[in-house]
């Protein structure tokens, strides 16, 4: 079990700005990148700052497909050295963090005999890269058996399919986990700090940022003998901070999700079809009692924090599902609908096109000594962290220290989850119970038809640094992901137990609700809500 005492507290990290002089490192983005470096930096010894500008797993590390694999797609495209690499960090995953990864099992349908043989061929050897760290073996199943796994499945010209292994997780709840880590081993994190700035020295070297805290409008000027750059698709701003006539690396590609109800995958397999009408693969997932279905792959010009579905995007979703499950989704089925975006090339000056960065990572080293990390995938967060540090050392000459977070407990780490309502907390369930029998008040469900407790609610601002309505609600109980006419519906009162925390008034809590329930029409497709407290 680890659940150490935790110094996971805003206030207490600010006053560390003022504290320090020269940190080893700073870290600008508090994605699964940027906190998988400060965990790595933090327990090699390295006195180490983490600026994030909005919440923790804001960007696109709340937005993933929730798989921890390494990626069947890639391994059709040859790209075995990347799936060897993930598979082997997928299994470190499960053993550090079991409270979030689970193994999965996933069913392939095949409506013909050749591709089902192709595919098994190709998934013993994902089978076989994985070695020790084994999901679990694939295996080929009659038709008979596919329809009694998957009732729901289309079964007309179904030849039988393939079961096989891979891991899923709670994105979010993994982030916020990573940066209680980086605490524990003595980071400084530091959600809604926006980097503005880059510090030189007079001979161009970067030797600091210059930061602003959100909530207070107060300025930083902190200095650092390392800054690394790890904001996803934002990396161009932080590049052209270092150099104004810097040319983009990245350009987005947007991946969308719909969620459904779970009557659309009833059982607890997943269903994974290969090769839809784009060529890419479609995933349906059961996920926190509700399916996700998705993604996409649609190239954007822009880039935000919140991007939005585009109706295409949706259509192409519904109908693939569609075509193989007997109960077609439609638009109103649609509980929830969230887009997230992936750094892709951006196009090449001479021919304008794009094309896909490996999903590998990218590390690059500026003159200025800027190190900027792009690309990779949730599942290889932990080894692109390790090869971060590992440059930093040499780029900057920090004495040089071994990687430990092979086998490093990711906070809330317990051997054997208890399968309940609280159990994604992992080792943190049991203080959350020990808080009810303190304040039997917060035993009370946030809503009679939902598990949520207002326990969570006031845990997540005293330990897991919610600092808005939405935090609590998009990233630490995953509400607005699941069910965002749900999500609405809590606002208030969730807006209400924040407030008595925090010590709040009444129109910080007007505020957050209004805020809130704009936002969550985002997540809506059709009728939107306009009123507060009567979505249905
Ligand atoms: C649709 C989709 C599905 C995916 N599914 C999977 C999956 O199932 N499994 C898997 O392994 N991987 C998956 N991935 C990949 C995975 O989600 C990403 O690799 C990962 O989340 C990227 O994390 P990041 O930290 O690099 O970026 P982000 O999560 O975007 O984090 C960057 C952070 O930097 C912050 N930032 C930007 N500018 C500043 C600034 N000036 N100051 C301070 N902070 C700043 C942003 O606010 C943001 O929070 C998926 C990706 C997409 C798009």
């Amino acid at each position: 079990m680890n659940s150490k005492k935790l110094a996971f507290d805003r206030g207490e990290f600010s006053a560390a700005l003022n504290n320090t002089d020269l940190w080893d490192l700073i870290i600008v983005g508090g994605g699964a990148t940027g906190l998988g470096t400060a965990v790595d930096a933090a327990s090699r010894g390295y006195k180490t700052l983490l600026l994030e500008q909005a919440d923790f797993a804001k960007g696109t590390s709340s937005r993933s497909t929730k798989l921890v694999h390494g990626g069947v797609r890639y391994l059709a495209q040859g790209n075995i050295g990347l799936v060897y690499e993930a598979l082997h960090e997928r299994g470190l995953l499960l053993q550090n963090a079991p409270h979030l990864v689970k193994r999965q099992s996933f069913i392939i349908p095949c409506y013909s005999l050749f591709t089902k043989l192709q595919y098994f061929i190709g998934l013993k050897l994902y089978d076989w890269l994985a070695g020790k760290f084994s999901f679990g073996r694939s295996k080929l199943l009659s038709r008979d058996k596919v329809i009694g796994y998957i009732p729901e499945i289309e079964i007309k010209g179904l030849r039988g399919g393939i079961e096989y292994w891979d891991g899923q997780f709670d994105d979010a709840r993994l982030a916020i986990n990573l940066a209680q880590t980086a605490a524990e081993q003595g980071a400084s994190l530091l959600n809604y700090f926006k980097v503005t700035g880059l510090i030189k020295t007079d001979n161009g070297k970067i030797n600091g940022v210059i930061t602003t805290d959100i909530e207070s409008g107060k300025a930083y000027h902190l200095k650092g003998k390392a800054v690394v750059n790890a904001t996803g698709v934002f990396v161009d701003e932080i590049l052209q901070m270092d150099t104004a006539s810097s040319k983009p690396l990245v350009r987005s590609s947007q991946g969308v999700h719909l969620v459904l109800d779970k009557s659309f995958l009833a059982g607890d397999k997943a269903l994974m079809i290969p090769k839809t009408a784009d060529g890419r693969v479609l995933f349906a997932v059961p996920w926190h009692e509700h399916v996700l279905v998705g993604t996409t792959d649609t190239p954007l010009d822009s880039h935000s924090l919140e991007p939005v579905a585009l109706d295409k995007e949706i259509r192409f979703i519904l109908e693939t599902a569609g075509q193989y499950l007997i109960k077609a989704p439609r638009r109103n089925d649609v509980l929830s609908v969230f887009a997230g975006l992936r750094p892709l090339a951006a196009p090449d000056k001479d021919t304008g096109a794009t094309k896909e960065i490996s999903r590998s990572h990218k590390l690059i080293v500026n003159q200025s000594g800027l190190i900027t990390i792009t690309g990779g995938k949730w599942t290889t967060y932990r080894k692109m962290a390790e090869d971060v540090i590992d440059k930093v050392i040499t780029t900057v000459g920090l004495a040089p220290r071994p990687c430990v977070t092979r086998n490093l407990q990711i906070h809330g780490c317990v051997n054997q989850p208890v399968d309940d309502h609280l159990s994604v907390f992992g080792a943190d369930a049991a203080l959350i119970r020990a808080m009810i029998i303190d304040r039997p008040e917060l035993d009370e469900k946030l809503d009679e038809a939902l598990p949520y407790l207002r326990a969570e609610v006031v845990w997540a601002v005293k330990n897991e640094m919610a600092r808005t309505v939405e935090d609590v609600l998009a990233r630490r109980l995953r509400i607005l992901f699941l069910d965002a006419r749900a999500a609405m519906k809590l606002a208030p009162k969730v807006a209400e137990l924040m407030a008595d925390e925090l010590g709040y008034d009444i129109k910080w809590r007007e505020d957050q609700t209004d805020f809130f329930i704009a936002l969550a029409n985002q997540y809506l497709i059709g009728d939107k809500c306009e009123e507060k407290y009567i979505c249905k």
